[in-house]
């Protein structure tokens, strides 16, 4: 059931709120053994939530939008009393005082937290390859990855262990992974949804979202998780738009671009590497767009080809920058050392992965005084560009459409040897993120090898409700047939 049922089943008396958390504890071990998707399973939190969801109903009191939804929580969101690790071995042992915003919300909405999951180390990797408690699977074939960094909330979902769980995406780390897994995974408008108690990775690139199977759970999640917190500086002052209200209302009239330079026509212009089945269901959803009403063209975006170089020097900057403060001595792991310097260098020597010291490495490197105009200076003016180009297309378009990923889930390890080959992964997601724009995957149809493909609608500022409008039509097309 998906978790606009669950709620609904609930709040009528029909379903306990406790069978459901038991069934979803159920789903969750029969799959964890080979899907590797939670760091903690917090089953009797669970069953104590639920049950008292379950009692509010008997006693007649108002339960919220998600009474009784089993959610999972990517592990970089704080959880009051319950460790969070950001899957780093330099967060061992530290227990965070508060909860984030998100994870009140959805609380407070009477959704039930069964357990945090796995991610690549500090949000950084496309595969979930790079946690130090080992990799996570993809629930469509064990033998390949789920994506990542959010790879186990968009796992569990994709297992359909739980019909709601949510991710952060910096360069693509919701979207990316729920393509690989065949969900819905949503990246708000920046500042859309509170950061406030996410672990940051690059604070002008982070944001929430959910990982759902179906678009109207994404939108109700969205309702919940989204609109105006004081605790985070950089929310936006307006709360979130109505979201389900708008699924039905198609996409008549609206205009959509499909952005040259990640067609996959290299002779047109597109990047190398867009695999040819994705191109191809791409194009089904053009067509699909286009039977329902949209006016759908070819656009060109000349700087998007650039998105992935200035990526990777922005986030590595900011990472420096943000992870400086696991020293040793004020979180989690803490090594010996003849003084302090020592110590803290023996501290984030031994609680750094590999990936997350390349990036601080990266970063401090890019923001160094002799090389600050060359690389960050430069990556940020490309970043100035890309949002002129996107806001000067967007009066042409309401939405734009792309692959999300350039292939489907590849094998484990594949990728794990030259660092540029997985960051090539992110060259379709990463635009939205510079831009501040919000984007989604949504599930259409699977590959040659079988395995699921997602494609990506984009959309400018706030514009979420057209997004889903849209959304709604490819998977209810999808849901037909009409993407195989
Ligand atoms: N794959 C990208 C990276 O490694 C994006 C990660 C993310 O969105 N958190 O940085």
């Amino acid at each position: 059931m998906t978790a606009v049922e669950l709620a609904a089943a609930v709040r009528s008396g029909e379903r306990s709120a406790l069978d459901i958390a038991n069934e979803a504890l159920a789903a969750i071990e029969a799959r964890e053994p080979e899907l590797n998707a939670y760091n903690v399973v917090l089953a009797d939190q669970a069953r104590a939530a639920a049950a008292a969801v379950d009692q509010k109903v008997a006693a007649g009191e108002t339960v919220g939008p998600l009474a009784g939804v089993p959610v999972a929580l990517k592990d970089n969101m704080c959880t009051n009393g319950v460790a969070t690790t950001c899957s780093s071995k330099i967060l061992e042992g530290w227990i965070p005082p508060y909860d984030a915003t998100v994870v009140t919300r959805m609380v407070d909405a009477g959704a039930v937290v069964v357990g945090k999951t796995n991610l690549d180390e500090f949000a950084m990797g496309s595969s979930t390859e790079n946690s130090a408690f080992g990799a996570t699977r993809n629930p469509h074939d064990i033998t390949k990855v789920p994506g990542g960094s959010s790879g186990g909330s968009a796992a569990t979902v994709g297992a359909g262990a739980v019909p709601l769980s949510l991710g952060s995406d910096t360069g693509g780390s919701i979207r990316q992974p729920a393509s690989l897994c065949g969900v819905v995974g949503v990246k708000p408008t920046y500042g859309a949804v509170s950061r406030y108690g996410l672990i940051a990775f690059a604070s002008s690139l982070d944001q929430i979202g959910p990982f759902t199977s179906t678009v109207a759970d994404a939108a109700l999640a969205l309702e919940v998780i989204g609109g105006h917190d004081p605790l985070d500086s950089t929310s936006i002052p307006q709360p979130m738009a109505d979201l389900t209200g708008v699924l039905d209302r198609g996409v008549d009239g609206l205009r959509i671009g499909i952005i040259t330079e990640l067609s996959g026509d290299e002779a047109a212009g597109s990047v190398a590497g867009i695999a040819a089945d994705v191109v191809a269901q791409v194009t089904k959803a053009a067509q699909v767009l286009e039977t329902a009403g949209a006016k759908v063209s070819t656009t060109s975006i000349p700087s998007s080809v650039h998105g992935l170089p200035a990526y990777y020097l922005i986030a590595p900057a900011e990472a420096s920058s943000n992870l400086a403060r696991y020293d040793g001595v004020r979180y989690g792991h803490r090594a010996d050392g003849a003084n302090a310097l020592a110590m803290n260098a023996a501290s984030r020597t031994a609680g750094f992965g590999e990936e997350v010291k390349r990036r601080i490495m990266l970063g401090t490197y890019a923001l160094s005084s002799g090389y600050y105009d060359a690389y960050y200076g430069q990556a940020q003016k490309v970043r100035t560009l890309m949002i002129n180009e996107f806001n000067e297309r967007y009066q042409d378009f309401d939405l734009l459409l792309s692959p999300t990923s350039p292939t489907t889930a590849f094998e484990l390890d594949a990728k794990t040897a030259d660092p540029m080959t997985m960051y090539v992964n992110d060259v379709c997601t990463i635009p939205s993120n510079l831009t501040g724009q919000p984007a989604m995957s949504v599930p259409f149809g699977v590959g040659d090898d079988g395995m699921p493909i997602g494609v990506q609608l984009l959309a400018p500022m706030l514009g979420e409700p057209t997004m889903m409008q849209a959304a709604a039509v490819l998977e209810s097309a999808a849901r037909a047939g009409e993407a195989k």
